[in-house]
């Protein structure tokens, strides 16, 4: 789908015709799943789910940064505030994720000096005003926020800022998407893939994923077309039994995405094993930083190595994040977990499912 203008991307009666098509061609119950909080939030915000045939159904995969954090990167983040002269910088939504027994922003209101920051470089500033104190930047995102890290470390390296280092959570989305595909008892029809990611990645990220397991999949953009117009051809493709790698965003995502960013990125981290909520430890589906830049890397500068915890009890966001559960069959959903008292990081994230469910169901 190709429109003029942004607005065009959200007009009534484009929606309606394509709600017309996806009714016109819909038979099979299907499952789809996107894997970008950005997408779950437009999903929720713009009513989408209501206006698909009922045997179609939309779940939120390993697509919001803060929920696939690992349980015990996020008691890191803690103990890391707990450090005499240590700042600890964050995105805002790591603040209230509990970890097993406090959460930065409890370390904070207990005297932890904890600050929120916009970006990466807003954290390399406050090193550089705080020369008498060690800063930490907890990491985490995916191949959308990455290169910026990148550039912080390059950026804070040349001007010899060496009270600055990151804790790295962060992570790639094709091998979730493979790991998914091999997990028992997850059924997935279709993926409407990152926008925001792809533009990184290129298209091309994704073609080994596709050609193992033949499963149709849609680069997705963030308005309501982009999305009804994902789902249609994600229908089609399941009803025709023609598979494909769509580039349904081209007008920001190429087949081989952003070459400069991938550059910085290769340059300053590579691959390495991570641990996802719920999903548990996928190969090569983390960043670490190279041996050049290990100074910047605060897990081997504070000796952090945190034990593998379990999630907090009741919490379903590892099987909510697999498609294997909604919210709603969360037993502490709006009872004791809601945005004002949450248990899991798929309440407290703005783009988590659980929140989006809260928010808008
Ligand atoms: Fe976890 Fe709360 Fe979501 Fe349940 S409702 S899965 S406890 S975040």
């Amino acid at each position: 789908m190709s429109l003029k203008y942004i607005d065009e991307y959200r007009d009534p009666d484009l929606a309606r015709s394509l709600v017309k098509k996806i009714q016109a061609i819909s038979h099979k119950k299907l499952r789809f799943m996107e894997v970008c909080g950005t997408h779950t939030m437009s999903i929720f915000k713009n009513g989408i789910r209501s206006v698909l045939p009922d045997h179609i159904t939309l779940l939120s995969g390993p697509g919001c940064p803060v929920c696939v954090t690992a349980q015990r990167d996020i008691d890191a983040f803690v103990e890391f505030s707990r450090k005499e002269n240590m700042i600890v910088t964050t995105f805002g939504d790591l603040m209230k994720v509990p970890g097993s027994g406090s959460s930065l922003s409890k370390e904070k209101a207990e005297g932890a000096d904890v600050r929120m920051v916009y970006s990466v470089f807003d954290a390399v500033a406050i090193a550089k005003e705080n020369l008498d104190k060690e800063v930490v930047f907890c990491a985490v995102g995916f191949e959308t926020t990455t290169p910026t890290i990148a550039a912080a470390i390059l950026s804070a390296r040349g001007e010899g800022v060496n009270n600055f280092s990151i804790y790295s959570a962060n992570k790639l989305t094709p091998p979730a998407l493979a790991a998914l595909m091999e997990t028992d008892g997850v059924k997935i029809d279709g993926f409407i893939l990152p926008g925001h990611v792809s533009v990184i990645t290129g298209t091309n990220a994704y073609r080994e994923t596709f050609e193992r397991y033949n499963i149709p999949s849609v680069i997705t953009g963030f308005e309501p077309l982009d999305i009804l117009n994902s789902v249609l051809l994600l229908i089609e493709q399941n009803e025709t039994g023609v598979k494909a790698l769509v580039n349904g965003y081209t007008r920001a995502v190429s087949d081989d995405g952003n070459l400069k960013a991938k550059a910085i990125l290769n340059q300053v981290f590579e691959l390495c094993d991570a641990t996802w909520r719920g999903i548990g430890e996928i190969p090569s589906s983390g960043m670490s930083l190279k041996e050049e830049f290990k100074a910047f890397d605060a897990a081997k500068k504070f000796n952090m190595d945190m034990p593998d915890v379990p999630e907090p009890p009741g919490c379903a966001c590892g099987q909510i994040l697999m498609g294997l559960k909604t919210p709603e069959e969360c037993k502490l959903y709006k009872k004791q977990c809601t945005p004002m008292t949450p248990v899991g990081p798929c309440m407290v994230s703005s783009e988590g499912s659980c929140a989006a469910f809260y928010r808008y169901s």
